[in-house]
């Protein structure tokens, strides 16, 4: 393991950290933390895919608990945004692990 100089701080930062501990500048040139920073943009991916599946589903479940208690309008929006969400989710999520 080896030490470079932050070029903004100056700081010792070591060749196998992502970004600098001290101001957050990306330390980039190594090729298997290129790999590793692909791999963290998949899990990134994967969970924006899963919030919008969750909140899709939140919808989905308001949805259904404004027909219970019988609301006029507002339950039907949530089912219309929330079932064309929820799909888009799931197949976005299989896309980018299928
Ligand atoms: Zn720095």
């Amino acid at each position: 393991m080896a030490l470079v100089t932050c070029p903004d701080c100056q700081r010792n930062v070591s060749t196998l950290a992502e970004d600098c501990p001290g101001c957050g500048r990306p330390m980039a040139g190594r090729q298997d933390i290129v790999g590793g920073r692909r791999v963290r943009t998949v899990e990134r991916t994967a969970k924006r895919f899963k919030g919008l599946i969750f909140l899709s589903s939140l919808a989905l479940l308001a949805g259904i608990w404004g027909m219970i208690t019988k609301a006029q309008t507002w339950p039907i929006i949530c089912l219309v945004l929330g079932l064309p969400l929820l799909a888009f989710g799931k197949f976005m999520a299989w896309w980018h692990h299928g």
